[in-house]
């Protein structure tokens, strides 16, 4: 019996038409070359006037596979991608894939967090921008076999040194020259890879729902059956852009929207970096179809002196997620632009989406909190609301969000308690705590792990209290989550000094942001003579939670 027919109050997804569409469980690799076989003379990028169609976009993948192999990577091999949103990220991640790879998506903003992943994915080659992050990333790259830099032109390299251009020009804005690799590979190919459903695509890093960061690995059966579910609950086809609202290295950017653009063989519009007076002007010259980012993203579109509604004219379906979205800014993007934006719900570990809002329905508003639904469980998710027992609950009964499906990570690699505690059995503890209305619709309350959720990127205190804790001013640090109208939520540390140190806030922020991505580091810092601990010494972070909130609101 099917989760559906066992669960009669949740058909309203199984049941619509639209969303029964034959589902692939395949290899993202197969939905690339089906795009290029289908629409080779598409656009499949469009990137400030430069608009490489899906045969062009083939050509420099396979020469990329090409350089990659003939430098010594193999099958299995992992490839991290240190980049913002810009056309290399497609040769980059495709010529990984196309070389039997296995690709690392990595945030342009971590600092020594990339020692850990380095080490931990053991990460083989590197495909980084010279002119923005080179210098950044060389101190945790000694002794990496390949560096691919995207701009050679921007980069001098010494003799002994393993540092190659992708491409010879520009990365940031404008036409990229693809010339140095591509010229030199040109033609050439790779024979295809062993890739199957099974085989891990990526391996994204997260805390999941405690400690230390950890590789959720993703397969290609989870990328393209969550790619496939985007282009069909959104109804696209090759003839959609879809604009990169969210950053591509993280799960949302690269499922919903790099990847789902290659189910479609639609066009991805990408912008470098998210801007909202960047985004509004491309919006008018790109038309897309489809968006999706976190609430911030649509507030700040929102404030934005270039504001209008024509802006918005082109766009079919447009979508929140990573982070809760208050019904105020649905409300107000609504009344302004005559859209409604969507929720999707899920996790790195759920490969983006594992709930959604169909795009022919609207998420209903729960009356007692007022928080908007999620979304309703995709067609092929197995969602569980447990209790504290790990006994199923009820409609409206609130526990622990679960969730089982195609689309799961295997396991985090070299962790095998994380992996068998956060999933067992294959079925995913999100650490979110939430419940579903008697229709299916599922709502967040809470969460049970240690997270902070700004903007919808993810800072766990540990990470960023492990830092503090290196600075030798410091004797005691909390970090805590704060609620925050613009953000959701705020870093905030509580923190206490070794006798007779002297340091200002700015010097601890400083300190943090130069050793962790700068979203991490606390926005307010409280001095403190002790932190408030239980009788047997554990830390209270629920009062410091307590004042932190009281501070916020008292302006
Ligand atoms: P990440 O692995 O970075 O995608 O983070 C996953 C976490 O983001 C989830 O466990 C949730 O806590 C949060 N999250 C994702 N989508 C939503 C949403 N629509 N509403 C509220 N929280 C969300």
């Amino acid at each position: 019996m099917s989760f559906f027919e066992t669960r009669p109050w949740l058909k309203t997804v199984a049941d619509d038409e639209r969303l029964n569409k034959q589902i692939e469980e395949t290899t993202t690799l197969a939905l690339f070359d089906r795009a290029v076989e289908s629409f080779p003379d598409r656009p499949a990028i469009k990137y400030y006037g430069y608009e490489p169609t899906w045969a062009e976009l083939d050509r420099m993948v396979d020469a990329f596979a090409a350089y990659l192999v003939d430098q010594g990577f193999e099958p299995g091999d992992r490839l991290g991608v240190y980049l913002q949103n810009v056309p290399h990220y497609y040769v980059a991640v495709y010529g990984a894939w196309k070389a039997g790879g296995v690709v690392v998506p990595l945030n342009p903003m971590y600092r020594d967090e990339l020692a850990h992943v380095f080490s931990d994915a053991g990460v083989k080659a590197l495909v980084v921008s010279a002119a923005a992050y080179l210098d950044r990333v060389k101190p945790y790259a000694e002794g990496m076999p390949i560096v691919v830099t995207c701009n050679e032109k921007d980069y001098q390299r010494t003799d002994d040194e393993r540092i190659f251009g992708m491409f010879a020009d520009s990365y940031d804005t404008g036409k990229p020259d693809f010339a140095t690799v591509v010229a030199e590979y040109d033609g050439k190919s790779v024979p295809d890879p062993v890739l199957t459903p099974d085989s891990v695509g990526i391996i994204g890093y997260t805390s999941g729902t405690s400690g230390r960061s950890k590789g959720a690995a993703v397969t290609h059966r989870g990328l393209s059956v969550n790619a496939q579910m985007l282009r069909d609950y959104q109804g696209f086809d090759e003839t959609a852009t879809i604009f990169t609202l969210a950053p591509v290295f993280h799960i949302t950017g690269f499922v919903c929207q790099f990847l789902a653009a290659a189910a479609c063989g639609a066009a991805l519009s990408m912008n470098y970096r998210f801007d909202p007076a960047a985004a509004l002007q491309t919006f008018r010259t790109d038309k897309p179809q489809y968006m999706a980012g976190p609430a911030t993203a649509y507030m700040a579109l929102l404030a934005h002196p270039d504001f209008t509604s024509d802006a918005f004219d082109s766009f079919t379906a447009i979508m929140s997620g990573g982070a809760p979205l208050p019904e105020a800014i649905v409300k107000k993007f609504e009344d302004r632009t005559g859209h409604y934006i969507g929720q999707g719900y899920g996790l790195t570990e759920t490969t983006a989406q594992c709930v959604v809002v169909p795009r022919h329905l609207r998420a209903p508003v729960d009356p007692e909190s007022g928080n908007l639904s999620c979304g309703l469980p995709l067609a092929s998710v197995m969602l569980r609301i447990l209790d504290e027992n790990g006994q199923e609950v009820g409609p409206n009964e609130v526990g622990e969000i679960c969730v089982r499906g195609p689309m799961v990570s295997l396991e985090y690699i070299n962790n095998p308690e994380a992996t068998a505690e956060n999933i067992p059995d294959g079925e995913l503890c999100t650490g979110d705590v939430g419940f579903m209305d008697p229709d299916g619709w599922v709502f967040i309350v809470d969460r049970k792990k240690d997270m902070i959720n700004a903007s919808g990127f993810k800072v766990w205190p540990r990470e960023v209290e492990d830092v503090l804790y290196t600075h030798p001013a410091i004797l005691e640090a909390a970090v805590v989550g704060v609620p925050d109208e613009y953000r959701g939520e705020n870093v905030v540390a509580f923190i206490s000094l070794q006798p007779g140190a002297e340091i200002t806030e700015d010097e601890i922020v400083a300190f943090c942001r130069e050793h962790l991505a700068s979203y991490k580091a606390p926005r307010q810092i409280n001095f403190i003579d002790a932190l408030p601990k239980t009788a047997s010494g554990k830390i209270l972070r629920r009062e410091m939670r307590k004042v932190g909130a009281e501070q916020a609101e008292n302006g």
